[in-house]
């Protein structure tokens, strides 16, 4: 049982192992969505910001016509008041001008403001046009670098699933079927040390008779407690770090 459990350590150990890489592969999965999704917001954006650029430039023409029109009117206006003959009309059409020169003095201002808010938004196409440039070039190099990281990490998953169907079929079925079973409720460690009387997974005291069970290391001993199996500590000191050596490996 002795050599089960080291099996059992051994296997642990890769499971562990194959957790963090995997996880450290959805980051980087994550991280290149993530990128790609701020890229896409601020194309959205840039868009919008350019159709909302036309709509105020067609406004504009629109202003320019409006106040061509009442530039033409006034100067009507005038040529008519020269040839007014009575008082009462002469004050109508000298009011009518009064009107027209207001309305074009304000669609004059109303102009200049959006020349201004043309030139603002043009300034901010621009430089939301250079920024997705920049950003474009930076998720072409993640993106390539992350291909690289992935492939190593996808070599590293390979050579420890190597080692974990080795590991595995070196244990008997039951053994490993407890493994398995108490892995999957307790995500991370099936397997912990026993030591001065108490599992080390929950910290729980041990039955002494249980612990004596444990140093001898005849029989499959779970944690009353926290249902993990368990193995005397001493029997790992020799253990060697699977994790490092597969990195080295890989
Ligand atoms: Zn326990």
């Amino acid at each position: 049982m002795k050599e089960q459990l080291a099996l059992l350590r051994e296997l642990q150990n890769i499971d562990l192992e194959l957790d963090d890489i995997k996880s450290e592969k959805e980051q980087i999965v994550a991280r290149l969505k993530e990128n790609t999704s701020f890229l896409d917001k601020l194309v959205d954006d840039l868009n919008e910001q350019k159709e909302e650029l036309e709509e105020i430039r067609s406004l504009q023409i629109r202003k320019k016509d409006d106040l061509d029109e009442v530039k033409e009117t006034l100067s009507k206006k005038q040529k008519r008041l020269r040839e007014v003959g009575s008082n009462k009309e002469y004050k109508a059409v000298e009011k009518e001008i009064e009107a027209l020169k207001k309305s074009a003095e304000q669609t004059e201002e109303e102009l200049l403001h959006l020349m201004e808010v043309i030139e603002s938004t043009e300034k901010s196409i621009r430089e939301k046009e250079d920024k997705i440039v920049q950003l474009r070039e930076g998720i072409a190099t993640d993106e390539a670098e992350a291909e690289q990281d992935l492939a190593d990490l996808d070599d590293q998953i390979q050579a420890l699933e190597d080692r974990q169907e080795e590991a595995r079929s070196e244990v008997s079925r039951r053994v490993i079927h407890k493994y398995d079973f108490i892995r999957k409720r307790r995500t991370g460690l099936a397997i912990v040390p026993a030591k001065d009387g108490h599992c080390e997974g929950c910290y729980m005291a041990l039955p002494p008779q249980q612990f004596i069970e444990i140093q001898r290391g005849e029989s499959l001993e779970v944690c009353p407690s926290c249902n993990r199996i368990l193995f005397f500590w001493e029997d790992a000191i020799d253990d060697e770090d699977v994790s490092v050596e597969a990195m080295e490996e890989a």
